[in-house]
């Protein structure tokens, strides 16, 4: 049985063989449910199959098609892949949905770029021939992030991978954004948006990244004009921080009771520059202590001015074009760029006498996310989800339904649950204050707004629910010259769908083979339209119930049934509202008229698309600052499992992700934890070794027992039920943990088992017990060998199969190492295709023998004792010394059982117990016994003295600490009563020691 490991750990080897074997097995894939068949995984021994009721679905936040992984992704796949891969293991159908964002703005830039340097545009090359180009570059460079995450091992389904410009995608915008139109929720409209002039596309307030910036504030004096037009010498002082909007300007604004300018009401002024007339108009928005109480105002390119300009019905003049210059209408400044056109606009005033003042000032500047380019406020037509509106037909807006999602019911349950819970409040708050939505991009790359106009009669095309085909003529007025509209979608539009579109949604296919598919019946509402294909339909949210039977019976929707609701998304806090609030708003909304499988109406619990949310923190540097190419100090996460392995990078993140906690990634942490899986590795290593002297001497251990929990017999020595009943509290600590998203809890307890309790004290005493040669004993004249092969046997079966199972709790933390060893354990013919397919460790709470426990806790404490008793001596470290105790009753007979035990770890030959000790002693004090070496050295009084003192004081501090807690009442009321109770037995314990060592010191010689 050769179980041949490499003598060194090198994570790089184990872990490109697996992540290959895992890729190419398809290990992880989840085919579509057939009604007959429900999916299954790939099964362990048991031939248990987890039923799709059961199943823990997932989906991967989209990275976009650019990227490349950072330590965000890996902390966010980390925790997505323990999560996924322990309930897997726990018997649920585990599925994981990977894909890629078409990211319109970065992908578009990163082409734009590429023919820049070809000297080329996409402005030269024309819309079809630039998305072709789009598409090439996403085939030849596109999805990198998707081969790193390969590398890493996810266990996501590979066979089901996405991309949100897919065809069938691209149905689910199409048929998302023709519903919400024709039920009155989605309209085109004139608004002020935050421009790119180097995107050249509007960007949503969430893409706008504000920076304080020293700029000015300059002050400008308008002219007041008389009658006829005649200027009278006056002026009114406007400031503004961006004085090229003048050019624009329609208005002054003052408060209605500011008596500075009572006299001016209804009076009109004289733009400077442009020579234009315009009114003086009272607005109690206006403040009267900021600046001047005099406010200019430019409805097209401020977002207050344009409120301002709806109520006074002040015309809107754009005075810039789509890359921020002005246009035709700034007069003799028309071409300038925006900040040229400032610089002449200021020397021409002051030429003119006209500019009162420059003042210093830090200003808030609007900054676009992805290019940083300073985005100009701008009025252009947009399209908009008026998400607070009532649908045609009536019934709760969009918000509404999304804010019920989250708000706990009468009964106090909610749909969707939020940890860390604080963000449901986050998360409502922003719902209650939500605004109409801007889906409209001005770009190339993306999903095309299925919307056409007319040339003719300047109406709008929107084709009907499930109509496949695009419109030839006007619904309106017939004429054949109508086109598409050439805004495209926002990218959150199309991931908003995600949970549903990946799942089939609307492309549901006929239950009858070879009919036509009924996609757009699958509302109830698609027949009565059907017949009415091209004319504007009035309201299509109604349920006419006969025609939903219909639909019921036509349609399959396999995936959709088992699939749907996901039950867990992880995501960053970055993107709450970006993409979580918006797949609650778009899932509540499509989903909620597709009945249950079983044909019964759906209700919001499971119209969401996930019923939990767990929304981890950042990961910081080792300093706790943020990770910025500013600052230069980015981790890489890829260099890092180049240098320490995957195995140890997931579990340093693992080790320090708790809800709510930021990570400081320390480097040094993923080298101890390399050293932790070496740790293991060389465990393995000893423990085939045995396997294979077993197998010499005619011990086998059958692989039958393996793949379970561990038991053990009640006359079991010592050792083995104590490492089974920690094995089994191990497993009930790692569940419940995993359960409360304690990730740093459960790989914190598995550290502790794994080097604590199974290396460090099980494998020491466990040598004990492989005896294959045997003892010579002379018996008389005879020399016999003694072997206890049974004992022997008992031993190996306890050793093999307590750390097989030790290697599937550990397995969705360190996935590789554990693959490898646990293949190795079967000698390379396992039970199941991989250990991520077999059981993950159940406690069985009956198998946690407290005996055991607190015998070995003991054992522990003394071996512990007379080490340091040894080291204080300075006693050689292969020396065989005797030792005299003093233990509590019970606990002798511990002693005398395992006397073997405590002779091989604390090297000891005799351990006497004594009542007294023998004078000159240096003893060594615990509540439960007092210990001592024996060994011929003068005892360092003077040092003894310093060492119980310090201990004294040790004692004092924390009796004093105790009894504090103790008498705080408020404590006493809140605090968990075995918390109290652990509290009153240190106090206890804490009081006995100070006790022995006060006593101690008083007994030594004077010196
Ligand atoms: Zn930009
Ligand atoms: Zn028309």
């Amino acid at each position: 049985m050769p179980h041949d490991l490499p003598k060194a750990y090198d994570p790089t080897a184990i872990e490109d063989h697996w992540a290959n074997y895992w890729v190419q097995e398809n290990l992880f894939a989840v085919p579509t449910p057939t009604s007959s068949t429900p999916p299954v995984q790939n099964q362990g021994r048991d031939g248990q199959s987890p039923d799709a009721k059961s199943a823990f679905t997932i989906l991967l936040p989209p990275p976009n098609v650019t990227g490349r992984l950072h330590m965000g992704h890996m902390l966010n796949q980390t925790e997505m892949d323990i999560l996924t891969r322990w309930r897997r293991m726990s018997g649920r159908l585990a599925l994981w949905v990977p894909g890629t964002d078409h990211a319109g703005i970065a992908t578009q830039m990163m082409v734009e770029r590429q023919l820049a340097e070809e000297g080329t545009s996409r402005q030269k090359l024309g819309r079809e021939v630039f998305i072709e180009r789009v598409w090439a570059w996403k085939r030849h460079y596109g999805g990198a992030i998707l081969e790193q995450m390969k590398r890493l091992g996810v266990s996501v389904d590979w066979s089901r991978e996405y991309f949100t410009m897919d065809e069938r995608l691209s149905v689910a915008v199409r048929e998302a954004f023709v519903r919400l139109y024709h039920q009155g929720l989605i309209y085109r409209g004139a608004y002020i948006v935050n421009w790119c002039p180097r995107c050249q596309t509007a960007i949503s307030d969430l893409e706008v990244v504000h920076q304080e910036q020293k700029g000015h504030l300059w002050e400008i004096r308008y002219p007041v004009l008389g009658d006829g037009g005649k200027p009278t010498g006056e002026f009114v002082t406007v400031a503004t921080t961006r004085p090229e909007t003048m050019l624009g300007d329609t208005a002054v604004a003052i408060h209605p009771e500011d008596e500075r300018y009572l006299h001016l009401h209804g009076k009109k002024l004289l733009l400077p520059l442009m020579n234009r007339e315009i009114p003086i108009v009272v607005d109690p928005w206006v403040s009267r202590e900021f600046g001047t109480g005099a406010v200019k105002v430019t409805p097209a390119h401020d977002p207050n001015d344009f409120a301002i300009g709806e109520r006074h019905h002040l015309p809107s003049i754009n005075i810039m074009d789509d890359q921020a210059r002005i246009n035709e209408n700034g007069g003799p400044y028309a071409g300038l760029d925006r900040y040229v056109a400032r610089k002449r606009i200021v020397a021409d005033l002051e030429a003119q006498g006209l500019l009162a003042a420059v003042k210093d000032y830090t200003n808030n500047i609007g900054h676009c996310d992805r290019c940083k380019t300073v985005v100009e406020p701008r009025l252009s037509t947009q399209w908009f989800i008026a998400v607070n509106k009532e649908p045609n037909g009536g019934g709760d807006s969009m918000a509404e339904k999304a804010r019920a999602a989250v708000r706990p019911d009468a009964n106090g349950n909610k749909a969707i649950k939020f940890t860390p819970e604080n963000y449901e409040k986050i998360y409502l708050n922003w719902m209650e204050d939500i605004h109409d939505w801007c889906i409209s991009r001005q770009l190339w790359w993306g999903h095309r707004i299925p919307a056409w106009h007319c040339a003719d009669c300047h109406k709008i095309t929107v084709p009907q629910p499930g109509a496949k085909d695009d419109p030839k003529t006007c619904a309106h007025c017939g004429s054949n010259q109508i086109t598409q509209e050439t805004d495209v979608l926002d990218t959150w539009f199309s991931s908003g769908l995600l949970p549903v579109s990946v799942f089939g949604w609307p492309n549901f296919t006929s239950k009858t083979p070879g009919a036509p598919g009924l996609a757009h019946l699958e509302t109830g509402e698609g027949i009565r339209e059907s017949n009415n294909l091209g004319a504007p339909g009035p309201s299509h949210s109604g349920t006419g119930e006969g025609s939903k039977d219909r639909a019921d019976a036509a349609l399959s929707r396999p995936d959709f049934d088992a699939f749907y609701p996901t039950s867990l998304l992880v995501t960053g806090f970055d993107i709450l509202f970006f993409w979580v609030a918006r797949m609650i708003m778009m899932g509540c909304w499509f989903s909620k008229d597709i009945p249950m499988p079983d044909g019964s109406v759906r209700k919001l619990e499971n119209s969401v698309p996930f019923k939990e949310v767990y929304i981890h923190a950042l990961v910081l540097d080792a300093n706790r600052e943020k990770m910025s190419k500013v600052k230069g100090n980015v981790i890489d996460p890829i260099q890092v499992v180049k240098q320490y392995g995957t195995d140890a990078t997931r579990f340093t993140l693992a080790s320090m992700a708790a809800p709510g906690t930021n990570i400081a990634f320390n480097v040094a942490r993923t080298e101890g934890y390399r050293a932790f899986a070496n740790k293991i590795w060389n465990a393995a290593r000893f423990i085939f070794m045995n396997i294979d002297r077993a197998a010499e001497a005619g011990i086998k251990v059958d692989p039958a027992v393996l793949g379970q929990m561990p038991t053990v017999s009640a006359d079991a020595p010592l050792e083995a039920r104590w490492i089974v009943a920690e094995l089994h509290a191990t497993a009930a600590k790692v569940n419940e943990s995993l359960n409360n998203y304690r990730f740093d809890e459960a790989a914190s307890t598995i550290y502790q088992f794994f080097w604590g309790s199974f290396c460090d004290w099980y494998l020491e005493i466990v040598k004990l017990r492989l005896d294959f040669e045997g003892k010579q004993v002379v018996n008389g004249t005879k020399v016999e060998i003694l072997r206890d092969l049974e004992g022997t046997r008992a031993a190996l079966v306890t050793l093999v199969s307590v750390f097989e199972a030790a290697l599937r709790l550990l397995s969705p933390f360190m996935p590789f190492i554990t693959e490898e060893l646990w293949n190795a354990i079967y000698d390379s013919n396992p039970p199941a295709s991989s250990i991520a397919l077999t059981k993950f460790p159940q406690a069985d709470t009956s198998c946690i023998d407290t005996e055991s426990l607190i015998d070995m806790g003991f054992l522990q404490n003394l071996i512990t004792a007379i080490r340091a008793n040894r080291k204080d001596l300075n006693v050689e470290e292969k020396a065989i010394v005797d030792a005299e105790i003093n233990a509590l009753g019970g606990f002798r007979k511990v002693i005398d059982k395992n006397l073997a035990i405590i002779q091989r770890l604390a090297r000891v030959n005799s351990v006497r117990h004594v009542d007294r000790f023998s004078d000159g002693l240096l003893k060594y004090s615990n509540p439960n016994f007092d210990v001592a070496v024996v060994y011929e050295k003068t005892i360092d009084i003077s040092a003894e003295r310093e060492r119980l003192t310090k201990d004294i004081a040790k004692y004092e501090k924390g009796l004093a600490s105790a009894e504090r807690q103790l008498s705080n009442e408020s404590f006493l009321q809140k605090a968990p009563p075995q918390v109290v109770e652990g509290l009153k037995k240190q106090e206890a314990e804490t009081r006995l020691l100070l006790e022995k060592a006060r006593a101690a010191l008083n007994a030594l010689p004077r010196e």
